[in-house]
């Protein structure tokens, strides 16, 4: 099987003006969320404060020749933000815009995910400062390899274990296990998950965050005595994530009305073919000229009359500027951060159901999990079976948040983030304070 060296591009796209209509720092707006939960948690004050700040936070710089014979100095980051409960889990960006105070919202995000689902894993995020998409494949294994290197006493499958994000991939992931197993001198397959099939990445991987939305999607309907069949959703991202959501909803009934991408957004009310769409993505790289729905204004995708809307694509779409005029009966937040602090009491208001991010999306990291795991038995499993264990989880898990939000009369976000960080907390209440 041929690998796709095309990076993703959703890092690349400017975002509209909106964007960053209540935008905070990010790490504070990733923690406003997390005071809430630990206050209704009534959380002792000493873990509470442990769990506020990162354990390790590594900058380092990253020389790399370039195809020129200059020599260029990257600064990247791998910051673990607590591994009380497992080896560190999440994923390197390489992006222009990577920060430390981003790295750090998205690792201790990472934290918050896999205890939701309840993985035995801590948070963790990585990133390099650098424009992937103008450098050649030469340049960008080297960056990877010499990033790696500087990490490396960071990494292994007991204590740190990356993953892909923005504009990184299997490819890159390659790179960085093959680095890691010439470092240690012998090849560990387990250090990296999001790796091609063929060098013990777990099928279903790539489906596994769509699937996931959907299944939480299932769950959440059935709770609101919605019906799948002929249920209208809006979908705004039709990369891995959207498209794979929007086929596995249509596969149970519901009628996808809207897509959109970075080129524009598309909307047929008697639901659109979402295969036809994928195939003329694969063909296409966009939707741009998709002739199965009508065009539509973009910013008009997120305020449709739908039941369910799926915001896939970037954080901060929905802000306190567009949340007033949101319709959907259910939001189901397949990207991280798709939702503003300012704009979560504007749809509890209007009684909007919203599946948070580190719920809905964590079907990624599950099935990154599974990976892990089958690299450590070196047992790998048929695809069925990853998406019978899938299923299994996401809907432990939408239960247990749902019936945590009622115990409370708190929103699912609250509820979930209740549920990590008791879940965290415990563990360091157990462990007690290393001296
Ligand atoms: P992707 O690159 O495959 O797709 C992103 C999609 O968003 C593309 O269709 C792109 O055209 C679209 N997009 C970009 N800018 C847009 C804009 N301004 N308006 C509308 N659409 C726009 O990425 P993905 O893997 O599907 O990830 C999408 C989101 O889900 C991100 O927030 C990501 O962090 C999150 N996420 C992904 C995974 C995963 O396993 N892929 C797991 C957890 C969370």
């Amino acid at each position: 099987m041929a690998i796709d060296l095309r990076l993703p591009t959703n890092s690349i796209v400017r975002p509209d003006k909106d964007r960053f209509l209540d935008e905070v720092n990010p790490f504070e707006a990733m923690m406003s969320r997390f005071d809430r939960a630990a206050e209704l948690l009534d959380l002792e004050p000493g873990i509470y404060k442990i769990l506020r700040n990162p354990e390790k936070q590594l900058i380092v710089s990253v020389p790399v020749q370039l195809d020129n014979g200059e020599v260029e100095v990257f600064t990247g980051y791998r910051v673990l933000y607590n591994t009380s409960r497992g080896p560190a889990k999440g994923g390197i960006r390489f992006d222009m815009k990577v920060t430390l105070e981003e790295v750090k919202a998205l690792a201790a995000w990472m934290t918050w995910k896999c205890a939701v689902v309840n993985l035995p894993f801590g948070g963790a995020k990585g990133g390099v400062v650098c424009d992937p998409l103008g450098m050649s494949v030469g340049e960008l294994e080297r960056v990877t390899r010499r990033y790696t290197k500087g990490i490396i006493s960071l990494l292994g499958p007991d204590t740190d274990v990356p993953a892909p994000d923005v504009n990184t991939n299997e490819r890159v992931m390659a790179w960085v296990m093959d680095t890691y197993s010439m470092h240690v001198g012998r090849t560990e397959n387990a250090v990296v998950t999001g790796k091609p099939v063929e060098m013990g990445g777990s099928l279903g991987r790539k489906e596994a965050t769509g699937r996931g939305c959907m299944l939480v999607t299932r769950e959440a309907m059935n709770h609101l005595g919605l019906k799948m069949k002929g249920a209208t959703v809006a979908v705004q991202g039709f990369g891995n994530v959207g498209s794979i959501a929007a086929k596995l909803l249509v596969r149970e009934g519901c009628r996808v009305v809207a897509i959109g991408d970075r080129a524009g957004a598309f909307h047929n009310a008697k639901g659109i073919d979402v295969d036809a769409a994928i195939a003329y993505v694969a063909k296409h790289r966009s939707l741009e000229g998709f002739d199965g729905a009508d065009a539509m204004n973009p910013d008009d995708l997120l305020t449709l009359d739908v039941d369910v809307l799926v915001p896939a694509a970037l954080e901060n779409v929905i802000t306190t500027k567009n949340a007033p005029k949101i319709r959907a009966r259910l939001i189901c937040e397949g990207a991280n951060g798709p939702t503003t602090a300012a704009a979560d009491p504007i749809l509890d208001e209007k009684g909007i159901f919203v599946i948070p991010d580190i719920l809905a999306n964590a079907g990624g990291v599950t099935v990154s999990y599974f990976e892990w795991v089958q690299d450590r038995m070196g047992y790998f499993w048929s695809e069925d079976d990853v998406n019978e264990r899938l299923g299994g989880i996401m809907t432990r898990s939408f239960q247990e948040v749902l019936s945590l939000s009622k115990q409370h009369r708190v929103n699912m976000r609250t509820a979930a983030y209740m549920t990590s960080i008791s879940r965290v907390a415990t563990v360091h209440r157990l462990r007690g304070i290393y001296a």
